[in-house]
């Protein structure tokens, strides 16, 4: 075997796990190589485009370390020149930002970890063959790489319902996340709508009831796929009110005001006659797809779709050797700061289990 071909840790995925990951493992001298993802059309539709999840926000208000101020000077002073275009325009011009984007959040994490010498490839992993240690990884330009070990921070990405007023009003009233922008201005003593059966969904109009007027539940059946307990909870919520057997067919709204309204139609009948709610913001909670794909099976998943942890408060996965961290094995906290905590502790095992299982060289 050439020793020199095979990477100590390989890290996939490019959101606060991957990079939280990347500079432990970079800071304990394991010089690690981060696979980020490739800026391709077919990623943009997945929703999978390289640095994760947190560029589609406008504002992240619950990260620590950034209070409300104005980020330009340091953001142009810590990011590299190249990657200014990766920022929002209002990032680096015009009216200060009121609070760190997501985009320059993510950024400077990339930034951090390529200063402590994290080499970065702008490639997916495509395949993997995780059966036997070093473990071979495919990317999108045919390059094999082995690795001792492996961190799979691929992430997840939003099922969103696929309408032109839905992306249109992103950031502006439509969001897939209830925690991160639920307490927004402009969802308070507002009427808002969540759409959506499931636990997420659920769970999502019990927290927004705390800011909303009114939250009305669309979903497509006549009862909620949620659990019992949180099922029973929710139609005790006063402020609940739940449109059965019906889809949202469209959302209403300017680019100045952003979302005022709801149209639903009858599920047997999208085309048909339809209802309009008032409403400040919709709330998408029909779902997220961890992206597991390129395992191709390698690794278990949990009932749930996510990688599964055999052990607990450990990264470690069904294969030794390979860890995990972020949103690909959380169906429950789904957090930036989660996640980064997550990669963390997953460079800390990556570590430990490279010291207790050398592998051999001849
Ligand atoms: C609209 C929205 C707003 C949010 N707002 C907030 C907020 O305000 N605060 C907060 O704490 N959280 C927020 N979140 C949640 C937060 O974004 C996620 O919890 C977090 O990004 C998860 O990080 P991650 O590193 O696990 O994965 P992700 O951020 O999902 O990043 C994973 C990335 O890895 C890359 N990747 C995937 N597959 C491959 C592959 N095969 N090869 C190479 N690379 C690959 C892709 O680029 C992918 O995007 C928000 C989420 C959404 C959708």
């Amino acid at each position: 075997m050439n020793e020199k071909s095979v990477e100590k840790v390989v890290i996939i995925g490019s959101g606060p796990a991957g990079w939280s990951a990347a500079i432990y493992a970079a800071r304990a001298a394991l010089n690690p190589l981060v696979f980020e993802g490739a800026l391709t059309a077919e990623n943009q539709d997945a929703g999978t485009l390289p640095m994760g999840q947190l560029t589609t926000t406008t504002e992240v208000e619950n990260y620590p370390g950034f209070p409300s101020g104005d980020l330009r000077a340091y953001l142009k002073s810590a990011l590299a020149e190249e990657r200014l275009w990766a920022l929002p325009s209002d990032d680096l011009d015009g009216d200060p930002p009121r609070i760190v984007s997501g985009a320059a959040l993510v950024e400077l994490m990339r930034r951090q970890a390529e200063n402590f010498g994290a080499r970065v490839v702008s490639e997916d992993v495509t395949d993997v063959d995780l059966s036997v240690r070093p473990f071979t990884l495919v990317d999108s330009s045919g390059v094999t790489t082995r690795a001792e070990t492996v961190i799979v921070a691929t992430g997840a990405s939003t099922r969103w319902l696929g309408l032109a007023s839905e992306e249109r009003f992103k950031n502006n009233g439509v969001s897939a996340c209830a925690v991160c922008d639920g307490a927004s201005p402009r969802f308070r003593d507002q009427p808002i709508v969540v759409v959506g059966g499931g636990d997420v969904a659920v769970e999502d109009a019990e927290y927004l009831s705390k800011f909303a007027s009114k939250v009305y539940i669309v979903h497509r059946r006549d009862e909620l796929r949620a659990a019992k307990i949180l099922v029973e909870r929710i139609k005790r919520n006063p402020k609940v009110e739940f449109v059965w057997n019906s889809v949202v067919a469209d959302v209403l709204g300017d680019d100045a005001a952003g979302v005022q309204g709801v149209l639903v139609a009858d599920a047997s009948d999208p085309s048909g006659a339809r209802r309009q709610i008032a409403a400040s913001g919709l709330f998408v909670a029909i779902g997220r797809r961890p992206n597991v794909g390129f395992l191709k099976g390698a690794l278990e998943l949990t009932s749930e779709g996510v990688i599964k942890r055999p052990i607990p408060f450990s990264s470690a996965t069904s294969v030794p050797g390979v860890f995990v961290a972020g949103d690909v094995c959380d169906a429950r906290y789904r957090q930036a700061i989660v996640a980064s905590s997550s990669g963390a502790c997953a460079a800390l095992d990556a570590e430990r289990f490279l010291l207790e299982n050398p592998i051999e060289r001849r």
